[in-house]
């Protein structure tokens, strides 16, 4: 008998270790929240004894999937907004103040349940209404999801002018220094408390939202705090044409190459999106060390450019995923960016590896870890590691045969086939179902919200739900 550990789990192993290791017929062992040891099946059981076993011989064990960007306030929205362009301030944006703080828990609940339960074992959020960010810890303590949750507010209000007709005179902005000094108090107050608080697995962030609607100044204090509390900060940047067109108005620069003049950027800059990125600004990102969170299903909800994941990965920036709610699931969310961007990259050149379904695993594990400076703790299958993990059930004719474990995973697999997660060497779901709720009652929950949602919001919409079915 081996030493007895909270868990052994069995199966393919696949590691996202440095050497990128797959055991064909592997093991790892769990004991008080970390990985012991990971390896030949037969040398992990000969030395340790699990008091739950988890997995079998044809299923997969992977690190716990990890999601870059998402908005915890969303989930209960998201039905309403898409094909319905232009959504933010039209939908998402007025959903957040219907919710109140009893329905963003719901919103939460929901979203972590269906991250969990396709592996996600590490969300983001970057909500921005202050009466749901100890909402969201809290949630995410109760779900037993690792969260990175970035906080902060907006300190600058400007106004395009464009060449629409209705609007006239110049692009302008104006600063609330008021603000943006109770915005750092609150940011440094926030990163202090919940540092300790989330235990490990709930982790603070900041958040400064964009770059029309944040300060220099802001941003030089975001960079500040972020050292001071080894964090990062995050910005959703180069998303839409409006951005651009506000930002070479104002400041003769594309948002990134200002972000870059005004010495914002950095290893602890998070970017989100960066969909309308030129070269120039690609070797800007590069050359400070920021990372991208890269959220490709956006890309076309938006009507967007897809962002040049290529071309980032090449220069050297660190690229994870992000579900941005709009499908929350990494697995999908992976696939969809394997294929988007070996067609992106690949079609021109005639080059079908230039991007792998390796690269894609990669951004949803390791990269992603990096990409929230999280690395040393999560993101790979690693004794001292914390025990995030998920595994696949390989049961089912859709994994089988495999001959490269990763591509099959990547090609074939589906969130549907998770059957056990371990955050932090915690079972959070068990034959594929959550434990931390009920989830009947949740999904009852979310019907009397999503009810509101559906009153409030249906009048902004431009068009019916649906163009053509008739929902009788
Ligand atoms: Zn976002």
């Amino acid at each position: 008998m081996g030493e007895a550990v909270d868990f052994v789990i069995v199966g393919t192993v696949i590691t996202a270790d440095p050497r990128r290791r797959v055991f064909l017929d592997g093991a790892v062992a769990v004991d008080g929240g970390r990985i012991a040891s990971v390896g030949p099946r037969a040398e992990v059981e000969a030395a340790f004894t699990g008091r739950t076993r988890l997995g079998g011989p044809r299923d997969l064990v992977v690190p716990g999937l990890i999601d870059t960007h998402n908005h915890m306030a969303q989930a209960l929205v998201r039905g309403l907004a898409f094909e319905d362009l232009p959504n933010i301030t039209r939908i998402y944006i007025p959903a957040e103040d219907v919710l109140g703080v009893e329905g963003l828990k719901t919103s939460a609940r929901v979203t972590m349940a269906n991250l969990l339960r396709a592996g996600v074992t590490t969300t983001t959020d970057t909500t921005g209404t202050p009466e749901h960010e100890d909402a969201v810890g809290e949630t995410a303590l109760e779900m037993g999801i690792r969260c990175a949750l970035a906080v902060g507010q907006r300190d600058r209000r400007s106004r395009l002018a464009s060449n629409y007709e209705q609007i006239e005179g110049r692009s302008e902005y104006s600063d609330d220094p008021v603000r943006r000094e109770e915005n750092i108090a609150h940011i440094d107050e926030f990163l202090t408390r919940w540092g300790p608080r989330g235990d490990g697995q709930v982790r603070p962030y900041i958040h400064a939202p964009s770059v029309p609607s944040v300060s220099d100044e802001m941003f030089l204090a975001a960079r500040e705090l972020a050292e001071r509390h080894d964090t990062a900060v995050m910005t959703h940047i180069n998303r839409d044409r409006e951005e651009i067109e506000l930002s070479v108005s104002l400041f003769g620069r594309r948002p990134i190459e200002h972000l870059a003049q005004i010495g914002a950027l950095g290893p602890r800059f998070l970017a989100i999106h960066a969909m309308l990125t030129t070269a120039r600004e690609i070797g800007l990102l590069a050359s400070a060390g920021a990372k991208l969170a890269h959220a490709p299903v956006v890309c076309t909800d938006i009507v967007s450019a897809v962002t040049d994941v290529v071309a980032m990965r090449a220069a050297g920036v660190t690229v994870g995923l992000g579900c941005d709610t709009v499908i929350n699931d990494i697995l999908a969310v992976a696939r969809i960016a394997y294929l988007m961007h070996g067609q992106a990259a690949g079609i021109p050149m005639y080059d079908p590896v230039g991007f792998t379904a390796e690269d894609a695993f990669d951004m949803a594990t390791i990269d992603g870890a990096r990409a929230l400076l999280w690395e040393h703790e999560i993101g790979s299958l690693e004794p001292g590691k914390a025990a995030d993990v998920a595994v696949f059930d390989g049961e089912n004719p859709r994994l089988s045969p495999r001959y490269n474990p990763v591509g099959a995973l990547m090609r074939y697999g589906a969130g549907t086939d998770v059957k056990s997660v371990l955050v932090n060497g915690r079972l959070a779901v068990d034959e594929g179902r959550v434990l931390a709720v009920d989830e009947a009652e949740l999904l009852a929950e979310a019907d009397e919200v999503a009810a509101r949602m559906r009153d409030h919001l249906m009048p902004r919409r431009y068009w019916p739900l649906t163009r053509r079915s008739q929902l009788l």
